[in-house]
Parts: structure tokens; C-alpha cells; sequence
């Protein structure tokens, strides 16, 4: 999406400059901040499309920054934070980071989150119809029925939920706590292991399903975080 604005804040002037250079260089209209003070004074003084946002500020913490934002605007958030810091993805998904991408990053790879975070910021809700689809599978919430090429998928009721809160997550990752929460209730937040099992059940019904086709790759394991749900081909 060219022309779209985008606030960029990371305290390291050297990383900085070249994000901004590249995403300059492709269309992208590109305010800087240093820190998070400067970060939140751009973001009163005029709302971009899209934030790119260091975890690792020299005054606040990211978070903060993130929370501030996501009380006023579901304005798309893609994180930058540093290897093996996963509780801080964690806590950065949950306070509202749409997505991240590890230190050392790849340009290209921060440039692709960002199309896809604004074309799911500009796109439509879904269909009409409420149904869910990515791939060969395709819920239907209103009949609460499951079908993989065209096939009914017998499901227990927690393998539908889960599901469903993957199924309309397209491209975005989910962390444990915020899938546990969804389909057992607050109280299982830290139950990692009951996801694990409906994760694989899951994908074993989804194989047997659609043996020759990719039903089962539906999620990938984003270690230490959750899973990230594929984007849907051709959307
Ligand atoms: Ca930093």
C-alpha cells in the first residue's frame, strides 16, 4: 500500500535509518521517533496507518506504548524485538501487537508484515455469511459445522473453538494464553499442555480429512509464543 504512513520507533539511530530509508524507497511515508516519548508525540500529533515499534526503548517500554495506542485506535502494530526475549512477544501480543519479527531481521521480511498487516487492516470483515475459510476448510459459526473439501469434520466442541479462533486469525499469530483463555476460560491461561493435545488431535482429523492437500499445515508452531495461522492462498 503506498503512500500509507508509518511511524517508526527505534531508539537505535543506525538500525533506524535504514528501515527508513527502505521503506522510504518504496512508497512508504515515514515519521521516526527515538524513544517513546517522541513515539507517543507523533502518534497525538497525527495517527499514521501502521507502527513499527523497538520493544527496547531508552524511557518507556514498548508496552507501554502499545497500550497507550490500543486504547484509542486498532491502528496495525508489527514489533520488533530481540531474539530469544519470547515473554516479552508474549506480553507485547496480548497488550495488542498485531505481529512481530525477530532481531537480526531481514528488511524484506519486515517490509512483507507490513503489506499484509495493512491489506487485513483495509480488507473486508470476512464474508457476508459469517463462514470461515482458509484453504479446504471452512466453518460455518451460524450451523457451528465444520467441512474440509466439502466434507462434514466431526469435531468435539473444544476442537470447534479452537478452530474457530484459528480460523479467524488468518496470518496472524496466537498467543498460548489468549488461545487457552478463548476455548477452556481464564482460569487454564497457563495450561500449555492441553493445548498442545487439541493442537495435535486437531491436525490429525484435519490430515485424515484431507490427506493429499495442506488442511493440517492450517497452523505453525511459533516457538515460545503460540501459533501462527497461514494466510489463506490467493487472499
Ligand atoms: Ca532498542
Amino acid at each position: 500500500m503506498s503512500g500509507a504512513h508509518v511511524l517508526l520507533v527505534e531508539d537505535d539511530p543506525v538500525a533506524r535509518e535504514a528501515v527508513a530509508q527502505n521503506l522510504t524507497g518504496h512508497g512508504y511515508v515515514v515519521v521516526e521517533a527515538e524513544d517513546a516519548a517522541a513515539a507517543l508525540r507523533s502518534w497525538d500529533a497525527a495517527r499514521p496507518d501502521l507502527i513499527v515499534l523497538d520493544l527496547g526503548l531508552p524511557d518507556l517500554d514498548g508496552i507501554t506504548v502499545i497500550r497507550r495506542v490500543r486504547r484509542e485506535a486498532a491502528t496495525p502494530i508489527l514489533v520488533l524485538s530481540a531474539r530469544g526475549r519470547e515473554t516479552d512477544k508474549i506480553e507485547a501480543l496480548e497488550a495488542g501487537a498485531d505481529d512481530y519479527v525477530t532481531k537480526p531481521y531481514g528488511i524484506g521480511e519486515v517490509r512483507a508484515r507490513i503489506v499484509a498487516l495493512l491489506r487485513r487492516a483495509g480488507g473486508p470483515a470476512g464474508e457476508s455469511s459469517g463462514v470461515l475459510r482458509n484453504g479446504s476448510i471452512a466453518l460455518d459459526p451460524a450451523r457451528r459445522v465444520v467441512t474440509v473439501r466439502e466434507r462434514e469434520l466431526d469435531l468435539t466442541p473444544r476442537e470447534y473453538e479452537l478452530l474457530k479462533q484459528m480460523l479467524a486469525a488468518p496470518g496472524r499469530v496466537l498467543t498460548r494464553g489468549r488461545l487457552l483463555r478463548a476455548v477452556w476460560g481464564t482460569a487454564y491461561s497457563d495450561e500449555g499442555h492441553y493445548l498442545h493435545v487439541y493442537v495435535s488431535r486437531l491436525r490429525r482429523k484435519l490430515a485424515a480429512a484431507d490427506p493429499d492437500g495442506d488442511a493440517k499445515d492450517l497452523v505453525a508452531a511459533e516457538p515460545g509464543v503460540g501459533y501462527r495461522v497461514r494466510e489463506p492462498r490467493g487472499e
